[in-house]
């Protein structure tokens, strides 16, 4: 048997660690056996994916040196390897799941689905599918298929009983059957959900083993059931403990920059950042904490992958990232890298339309450039002090603009300037005024750039790394506050 391992992101978001946390293992586990690592991009959610996202992910996957034998832009034996050029294949699976009798159609319409949750909840029973489908006769299923009505094609789940799924890290996991619901295989429009769509995929991409997140665990029995239902025969399958913050919550943007392009937007060099992801639930069996990739593919045992949630703590990362810049670059080697990281000619692009209008000569460049390329700016309580603008007022304006911030999709210099317009707005706040800290944040200083182009050019994790940082140099907010300022900030912003 040929090891074939696989990483399937969706492209909704920025680059996340997580995804090249996986993406090592699962490379590591292939190339050790020989095998072969593919890239499958998973964007059958048509609304959330974007070719950005994809292209990002690409591009920091390969930042880090974790390339593929096979993926969308290298191609293979078994593509496409997008899902969405794939949407032909999926339906006939679906129908043949019904045909053998594994899987049934639904018409249930939103507001009667809702309806039965209202009454499951009323009844304080737990909110679940309740298999209405099932009960229609096969020619009352076909009259409605005849005339057109919307529907989808749910699996057939046991009622009675547990599932037992293997683990090769957590051994036999059992879940009763009880809290599997009756997935959809095949939605409305006829597109199939994740968990169609991937088993497919992995059966017929000849995947042999499944490494994956943690948070999958749930769908195991569906996949499971969807391979005996198929007749297939099951990949083996992996849960990695999900990376944490160092409070233990799980690593969230919320607290901790997590897109792979904001590490090496601060800097950090490709392989201490992959060398640090390999530490995360696994040692180098002489406990070594720096190793090359090439060392950990050599040394690597997928069953020595502790379950205990590895914390991807900031700290000790960049411990290591010095580590490899002392140890590993010769002065040229250096200079090199320095010069790539910070004057590429991409770079460069982006800073130009912000600054080369303000500049009479080279010199004038540096301060303007400041805020690209340095990380989080050296701040305390005076760099926020206004004559305007009491302390509490400023840690107002940083945390609403944090909470805006986090739950901003869309990350374009209009957008940016929408929101925290309206936010001025609800907080009564004269523009000007409310924009003062952010600068401060964002810049270090507040004369710099045009806030929003700025804001833009760094992207999401950069800027909100620098507001949350800010936030604690103007003083912070106790918890107690912040359950007040939550208040407010919902009541403004409804
Ligand atoms: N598309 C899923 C994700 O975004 C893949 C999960 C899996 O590996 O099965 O993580």
């Amino acid at each position: 048997m040929t090891v074939r391992t696989r990483i399937a992101p969706s492209p909704t978001g920025d680059p996340h660690v997580g995804t090249a946390y996986v993406a090592l293992f699962n490379r590591c586990f292939a190339r050790q056996h020989g095998g072969q690592f593919i890239l499958r991009i998973e964007d059958t959610d048509q609304t959330r994916s974007t070719l950005e996202s994809e292209q990002a992910i690409l591009d920091s996957l390969r930042w880090l040196g974790l390339d593929w034998d096979e993926g969308p832009d290298v191609g293979g034996d078994y593509g496409p390897y997008r899902q969405s050029e794939r949407m032909d294949l999926y339906g006939d699976y679906a129908r043949q799941l019904v045909e053998k009798g594994h899987a049934f159609y639904c018409f249930a319409t939103p507001e009667e689905l809702d309806q039965m949750r209202r009454e499951q909840e009323a009844a304080g029973e737990a909110v679940k599918y309740d298999g209405r489908g099932l009960k229609l006769s096969a020619e009352e299923v076909q009259s409605r298929l005849d005339a057109g009505e919307p529907h989808v094609i749910r699996m057939k789940v046991p009622e009675e009983g547990t599932c037992v799924v293997n683990d090769m890290l957590r051994g036999d996991i059992e879940i009763p059957w009880k809290q599997v619901d009756m997935q959809i295989l095949l939605k409305t429009d006829g597109m199939p959900t994740y968990h169609l769509a991937n088993v497919v995929d992995d059966h017929l991409m000849k995947i042999t083993h499944v490494a994956r997140g943690e948070e999958w665990i749930n769908s195991a029995p569906k996949h499971q059931l969807l391979y005996e239902y198929f007749g297939w025969e099951m990949p083996t399958l992996c849960h990695m403990p999900l990376l944490r913050n160092p409070d233990k919550s799980k690593l969230s943007k919320r607290k901790n920059p997590t897109s792979i392009t904001f590490y090496r937007d601060m800097g950090y060099l490709p392989e201490a950042l992959l060398n640090y992801l390999g530490r995360m639930g696994w040692s180098m069996p002489n406990e070594e904490e720096k190793f090359t990739l090439a060392e950990m593919e050599a040394a690597f045992n997928i069953e020595t992958v502790s379950l205990g949630g590895p914390v991807f703590d900031v700290q000790k990362l960049d411990w290591l990232n010095g580590r490899w810049i002392r140890e590993d670059l010769d002065e040229e080697q250096f200079v090199g890298r320095v010069a790539e990281w910070a004057f590429n000619r991409d770079n460069l692009k982006r800073m130009v339309p912000l600054i080369q209008g303000r500049v009479e000569k080279f010199t004038d460049i540096a301060p303007l450039a400041n805020f690209m390329l340095s990380g989080l700016p050296l701040l305390d309580e005076s760099s926020f002090e206004n004559k305007r603008l009491e302390k509490e007022t400023i840690c107002k304006i940083l945390q609403f603009s944090s909470w805006k911030l986090d739950a901003l999709q869309d990350w374009q210099r209009d957008r940016l300037y929408e929101e925290l317009n309206q936010l001025a707005q609800a907080m009564e706040l004269k523009l000007k005024d409310f924009l003062f800290p952010l600068f401060v944040a964002v810049a270090g200083s507040p004369s710099a750039p045009p806030l929003f182009d700025a804001m833009a050019i760094l992207g999401p994790d950069m800027v909100r790394a620098r507001v949350r940082h800010a936030l604690n140099a103007a003083g912070g907010v106790s918890k107690k506050q912040a359950k007040k300022l939550t208040k407010e900030y919902q009541s403004i912003t409804k």
